[in-house]
């Protein structure tokens, strides 16, 4: 007899994004003639850099000759693309990172997902919340949890994220194994000092635990005192993976292209007690599961390197930061209090009552799309989340819709 899975029957059901789709589905067919802002989903909305473009497109000519013409590359990917990654995310900032740590793939989100293959079931979890999804639901479908009772999974560490704390907690006074940080983060925008950062690593080393480091918005860091990555903190390499995504630094989601580092000092450990270094683990299950990613989408990240690259999606990633500081001032301006915006293309919006109220309201009263907190967890009520992705136009009649009403 085929046995399923079981574990897969405690996830709930994905709610948040289908719910948002169907108020607004039902929303435009009573209202035809109302047109709908959409700040809601993490989506970019801008095209491609003109640099990436051309590197795709001579990489798609080379394809065409037979002498120039590529098959399968290295899983791990071509060495153009992660000896630029090396000197340019990491070397560049003073974080030791050397090019064969560094593992390409099609996603963060498949990343953050698949790499919990690599530890035990009986480890213990801790998790922000609010959270990215992603996170939770892969830990419950390992079976690492217990049932979900309101909107939360026992066995589950729960990290408060909250106005309290600036939604960035710090260590908890029990241990765990493993540690989701996400900075900066989604859905809060908020962001992680150096300090803050220090106090997780040293947890980690403590209590021989690891920190998977989400680090997919680094991108849209400004202030100079705030690392863009967990390796510009001491000790980091031992205790530490980190993920990183071309999806919002350079507009790639649909183009599929993300990195992880795994440093040859990073470890966890057998039952017994012996450190087992995950880098060749990594690699076995990368090169065994995975065949790497096209040439073209390869080259062009490389070209996001280049110095007209940099250029270019500083641009792109300024354009977005822009649409967060008009939206953080409108409801600066109605009184609420907002977090994130300022390093961070997402704004947290404290909205003092229920999440899917205030988000009807929006979409009700103003044709604004948003998210409620509460479909991030159980902390997210009482907030919502807007996302700077969209057009100047549409961002400025959204907010001026929004003022109106608030
Ligand atoms: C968008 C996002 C990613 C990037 O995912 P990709 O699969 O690389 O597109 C990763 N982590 C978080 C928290 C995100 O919001």
């Amino acid at each position: 007899m085929i046995r399923v899975n079981e574990n897969y029957a405690k996830l709930q059901a994905s709610y948040l994004f289908s719910e948002i789709a169907k108020r607004v589905k039902s929303y435009q067919q009573a209202n035809p003639d109302k047109p709908v802002i959409r700040l809601g989903i993490g989506d970019v909305t801008e095209p491609l850099p003109p640099v990436c473009i051309e590197a795709m497109h001579r990489a798609v000519d080379e394809m065409s000759k037979r002498e120039t013409f590529r098959g399968y590359g290295p899983e791990q990917g071509y060495d153009f693309l992660r000896e630029a990654i090396a000197k340019n995310d990491f070397l560049r900032r003073g974080a030791d990172v050397a090019a064969d740590e560094i593992f390409v793939s099609d996603g963060a989100k498949c990343d953050t997902a698949n790499i919990q293959e690599l530890f035990a079931d009986k480890i213990s979890v801790a998790v922000p919340d609010p959270v990215y999804p992603v996170y939770v639901d892969t830990n419950v479908m390992a079976g690492r949890t217990g049932k979900n009772v309101g909107g939360r999974y026992s066995g589950l560490h729960y990290l408060d994220s909250t106005q309290e704390n600036g939604f960035v907690p710090a260590p908890p006074s029990e241990p765990v194994d493993l540690v989701y940080l996400c900075f900066p983060n989604n859905p809060t925008g908020a962001t992680a000092t150096r300090d803050q950062l220090a106090a997780w690593v040293e947890y980690a080393r403590k209590n021989r635990a690891l920190i998977l480091f989400d680090a997919a918005y680094e991108a849209f860091i400004r202030d100079k005192s705030i690392p863009h990555s967990i390796y510009e903190i001491e000790g980091a390499r031992e205790v530490a993976i980190e993920f990183r995504s071309f999806s919002k630094t350079a507009g790639f989601t649909g183009t599929r292209c993300a990195y992880t580092v795994v440093p040859h000092s990073v470890a966890a450990y057998t039952r017994k007690g012996d450190a087992v270094p995950l880098h060749p683990m990594w690699n076995r299950r990368h090169t065994t599961k995975f065949n790497g990613v096209s040439y073209p989408v390869q080259r062009a990240a490389e070209a996001v390197f280049s110095r007209d690259g940099k250029k270019q999606t500083k641009a792109l990633t300024d354009f977005y930061l822009k649409n967060a500081k008009i939206i953080k001032k409108g409801f600066a301006k109605a009184g609420f209090e907002v977090a994130g915006g300022d390093n961070s293309p997402y704004v947290w919006v404290n909205i003092h009552g229920d999440s899917w109220e205030f988000f009807d309201r929006l979409l009700n009263e103003a044709q604004v799309v948003t998210t409620p907190g509460a479909g991030f967890g159980k902390m997210g009520q009482g907030f919502i989340r807007i996302s700077a992705f969209n057009s100047r136009e549409n961002v400025e009649k959204a907010m001026a819709r929004i003022q109106k009403i608030l």
